[in-house]
C-alpha cells in the first residue's frame, strides 16, 4: 500500500469496523481487494453522477449517456416462444415521459425489485427514442430514508462494484468510513516538511498546498487540498472539477512513496558498495576502435565518457542506456566491456533471446579474440556437461557458430567475456571477477531477473540497454534508480525507411513490390503474429510458410520462429545472413537485435495485432544499411481505432512519440510486456500522464532525503 500511514495508524484497522460491514460484506468487499478501512477510503470511483438535477425524460438524447429519475408505473416477464429465455422489461415515468427499460435475462429477484410504484435512478444511453427505451441500464433504488442525502440532490461517486454489492451500498459504507474516520487521515511526512528550495510548500496551518503554474497542469490560482480533503473529495466533490485536483493530491502522494522507495533503495545500495576500479587505460580500446570499421557517433562518445566515469567512480555504475534500434548500442556495449577488461575484470552481456546472444556472440569474436579476449557463450540450449576449473563451475561446450574449438581447460585470467541468455542466471553457474553486467534489451527482463545477475559479482558495475524508449514517466519511476544516458543520433549512411498502411486487399500489389526488391538484390522480412495457426484468425508462420514458397519461387524463403531448436534457428539466420535466403518467415522473435543490412522490406501482417512499440521495433530490423527502406503494415482491423493507431507509425520514426502514444492507448503492462515485473500499483497516479507530478515527487524526495 503507497500510502504514508503505518500499521499502527486506525486506519488500518479492518474494514468491518466501518458500521455496516458484516462478514457477508467483508467477504464482498475482500472480491475488491478492500480489507482495511484505508482500502474503503482510498476505492476511487470509477464515474460520477451529478444528481443536483436530473434530466427530464422527456429531453434523452439518442445514444447519450444520462441519469433521469423516474417512478415504475408498468413492469413484467417477456417470455420468447418455447418459455426457454425470458426478457425483463419496465416502463418508468418521470411525468415528462415515459422510458423502456430492458434485461435480456430476466432474473428471478427483478419482478420484486422494480415493483410498480417503486422509484429509481436510471442511468444509461437511449438506444432508441421511439419509444424511448434503454437496455441493461445501472440503476438505484431511491430507498427512501435517513441517508437519502448521501445519494440525491449531490455529485455520487459510483464505485468499481461486485455482485452482491451495490453502488448505493457501497456509496454509504464509503460514506460512513469518512465520517468515522476522516480526522484520523494524517498529512504524509514530506509534506509535514518544510522543503528548502521546493517549489511545493505546504501552508500552515497545513492544509492547502500552493500550486505554481509549473508544477502542476491545474490552474495557478488552484490550491492543492490536505490529504484528508482530497480523500473527501475523490467520493464526494462538490465540482466535477474537483475529482482531478484530489486524483492529482492523492497521485502525488502516490508517487512521493514510490521515489522515498526508489531512491533510499539506491542511497543504500551507494552505502554498503564499493565500485571495483574500471575505468581501463585504452590499451584494448585504442586497437578495437581502430578496427572497427567505422566512427563512433558524437552521441555514442559522449554516452561512452559518462560509462568512463561512472565506472572509475566510488560507487558501482547503475546506468540505463536508451538508444533507439540501430542506434549503435552493441558498439558502447563493447567499448564499456573493454573498460572493465583493461581494469583486469570480466564482462558478463546478458541478452534477452538466443539469436540475439549468438549474434552478440558473432560480433565479440570477431572484435575481441584479435585482442587476445576469450567470449564464451552460454544459452539455455547449450547445457553439456559442466566443467570445474580451479573451483569454478563454468559450462564450456563447443558453439557451433564460433569455429574455433573451446580449449578443454579454462583459462580463468579476468580476461573473459562471458555472453548468454538468461541461462548465465541459473543456479551453479558462477561468474568470476565479474567487473561489469551489461543487460541488452533491458525491457525484456523483470527487474528481479536484473538483480540476480548483479548478485552474483562483488558488486559489478551495471549497463542496461533498452530501444524500447521509455516513456520518462516510466523511466522515472520503474527505471528511477538508475541514471540515464540517451543515443539520440543515429549513424550517417543509413536510407531512409517509408512506413505504409494498408489493407489486406492490397496485399497482390505489395507482394509484386517485394519481388521487385528481391530481383535488385535486396532481402525482406515477413511477419505474421502466429506460430500455428489458431482460432483468432491472425496468420501463422507455419501455416502461410508453404503458400510463400511458392508465391515467390525460385527465390528462397527461410522460415523462423520460437518453436524451432536453437541449432534449426541458427542455421536459418546463417543463411539469411549472406543471402542464401532472401526472404526471411518469421514472427515477432526477430523483434530485437538481429542486424542484416542488406534486408530492406518489411512485410507484417494483422498489425494490428501488435503493439505500436513492438511494431517500432521490427521495423528496426531494415533501414539498416545504405538502401532505402520499406515498412508495409497490412491491416483489416474493423475498428478506425486501430487504423489510426497504425498510422503514428507511418507518420513518425521517433521512438519516444510512439512509445508515448502506445502507453497512453494500451497502459504500461502491455508496453512493457509480460514480462517486466515491477510496474507500482497505483491508485490514482497515472503513468500515461502525469510526468509533471512524478517530476515533482523525484525533486520533493532527492531533497528530504
Ligand atoms: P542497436 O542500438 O539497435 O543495438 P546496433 O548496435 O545493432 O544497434 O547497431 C546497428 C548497426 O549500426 C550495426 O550494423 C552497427 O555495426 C552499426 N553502427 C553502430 N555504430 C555505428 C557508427 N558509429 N557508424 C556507423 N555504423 C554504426
Ligand atoms: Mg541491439
Amino acid at each position: 500500500m503507497s500510502s504514508p500511514e503505518n500499521t499502527t495508524s486506525p486506519l488500518a484497522a479492518p474494514v468491518a469496523s466501518v458500521w455496516g460491514v458484516g462478514e457477508e460484506r467483508a467477504r464482498l468487499l475482500a472480491r475488491l481487494n478492500i480489507f482495511t478501512v484505508e482500502d474503503l477510503l482510498l476505492h476511487k470511483p470509477r464515474r460520477y453522477e451529478d444528481r443536483r438535477k436530473f434530466l427530464p425524460i422527456r429531453d434523452l438524447k439518442l445514444k447519450e449517456a444520462a441519469t433521469v429519475r423516474g417512478k415504475i408505473v408498468a413492469a413484467g416477464v417477456k417470455r420468447f416462444r418455447r418459455g426457454a429465455r425470458a426478457m425483463f422489461e419496465c416502463v418508468f415515468d418521470d411525468g415528462t415521459a415515459h422510458l423502456h427499460c430492458r434485461w435480456w435475462q430476466a432474473q428471478p429477484w427483478m419482478e420484486d425489485w422494480y415493483a410498480v410504484g417503486r422509484e429509481f435512478l436510471i442511468f444509461g444511453r437511449p438506444d432508441s427514442l421511439k419509444p424511448r427505451n434503454m437496455d441493461h441500464p445501472e440503476t438505484e433504488f431511491m430507498e427512501p430514508g435517513e441517508d437519502e442525502f448521501i445519494h440525491v440532490n449531490r455529485i455520487v461517486p459510483i464505485h468499481p462494484l461486485t455482485d452482491g454489492l451495490t453502488a448505493r451500498v457501497m456509496r454509504t459504507l464509503v460514506w460512513r468510513a469518512l465520517e468515522k474516520f476522516e480526522n484520523q487521515i494524517e498529512e504524509p511526512e514530506w509534506s509535514k516538511l518544510q522543503v528548502a528550495g521546493c517549489k511545493l510548500q505546504v501552508e500552515k496551518p497545513a492544509v492547502a498546498i500552493r500550486n505554481e503554474p509549473s508544477t502542476f497542469n491545474l490552474q495557478p490560482s488552484t490550491l492543492l487540498p490536505a490529504r484528508a480533503n482530497a480523500v473527501r473529495m475523490i467520493h464526494f466533490p462538490n465540482e466535477l472539477t474537483d475529482v482531478e485536483i484530489a486524483r492529482q493530491r492523492l497521485a502525488l502522494d502516490e508517487f512521493v512513496a514510490l521515489q522515498f522507495q526508489i531512491q533510499s533503495r539506491r542511497k543504500k545500495f551507494e552505502a554498503v558498495s564499493k565500485a571495483l576500479p574500471c575505468g581501463g587505460d585504452n590499451r584494448l580500446m585504442k586497437p578495437f576502435l581502430a578496427e572497427l570499421g567505422f566512427k563512433l557517433t558524437a552521441a555514442q562518445t559522449n554516452v561512452l565518457r559518462d560509462i568512463r566515469a561512472d565506472m572509475g567512480s566510488a560507487h558501482p555504475m547503475r546506468r540505463l542506456l536508451q538508444g533507439d534500434v540501430g542506434s549503435g548500442k552493441t558498439a558502447v556495449a563493447a567499448c564499456s566491456a573493454l573498460m572493465a577488461l583493461e581494469s583486469g575484470f570480466n564482462v558478463a552481456l546478458m541478452a534477452p533471446t538466443e539469436i540475439l546472444a549468438e549474434q552478440h556472440h558473432r560480433n565479440f569474436v570477431k572484435w575481441f579474440e584479435p585482442l587476445g579476449i576469450k567470449v564464451h557463450l552460454q544459452t539455455g540450449s547449450r547445457k553439456d556437461a559442466p566443467l570445474q576449473v580451479e573451483g569454478c563451475k563454468l559450462k564450456v561446450q563447443k558453439t557451433v557458430v564460433s569455429a574455433r574449438k573451446e580449449p578443454s581447460t579454462f583459462n580463468l585470467q579476468p580476461s573473459t567475456l562471458f555472453i548468454g541468455t538468461h541461462a548465465l542466471l541459473t543456479g551453479g553457474f558462477d561468474l568470476p571477477k565479474l567487473g561489469l553486467v551489461i543487460i541488452d534489451e533491458q525491457h525484456k527482463f523483470g527487474v528481479a531477473q536484473r538483480e540476480t545477475l548483479v548478485r552474483k559479482g562483488n558488486y559489478p558495475h551495471l549497463l542496461v540497454m533498452t530501444a524500447t524508449p521509455i516513456p520518462r514517466t516510466l523511466g522515472l519511476t520503474l527505471y528511477g534508480d538508475l541514471d540515464v544516458s540517451v543515443i539520440d543520433e543515429l549513424p550517417g549512411g543509413r536510407g531512409a525507411i517509408k512506413t505504409f498502411v494498408r489493407a489486406a486487399d492490397k496485399l497482390p500489389k505489395v507482394w509484386d513490390f517485394i519481388r521487385e526488391k528481391i530481383t535488385a538484390g535486396r532481402q525482406a522480412f515477413v511477419v505474421y503474429p502466429r506460430v500455428e495457426e489458431n482460432a483468432d484468425g491472425l496468420k501463422a508462420v507455419t501455416k502461410e510458410f508453404e503458400h510463400l514458397k511458392k508465391l515467390l519461387a525460385p527465390f528462397k524463403v527461410g522460415l523462423l520462429h520460437g518453436r524451432l531448436k536453437a541449432a534449426e534457428k541458427e542455421a536459418v539466420m546463417a543463411e539469411f545472413r549472406v543471402n542464401k535466403s532472401q526472404v526471411l518467415l518469421a514472427t515477432s522473435l526477430i523483434e530485437v537485435g538481429v542486424d542484416v543490412p542488406n534486408a530492406t522490406v518489411m512485410l507484417i501482417e494483422n498489425a494490428e495485432a501488435f503493439g505500436l512499440a513492438q511494431l517500432h521495433q521490427l521495423r528496426g530490423r531494415i533501414g539498416r544499411g545504405a538502401h532505402e527502406s520499406f515498412c508495409i503494415l497490412i491491416s483489416d482491423a474493423k475498428t478506425p481505432d486501430s487504423l489510426e493507431r497504425l498510422k503514428i507509425l507511418a507518420e513518425t520514426n521517433d521512438g519516444f512519440k510512439i512509445a508515448e502514444a502506445d502507453l497512453k492507448l494500451r497502459g504500461p503492462g502491455e508496453l512493457l510486456g509480460q514480462q517486466q515485473s515491477g510496474l507500482p500499483a497505483l491508485r490514482f497516479g497515472d503513468l500515461a500522464e502525469d510526468l509533471n507530478l512524478i517530476r515533482q515527487a523525484r525533486e520533493l524526495v532527492a531533497k528530504t532525503l
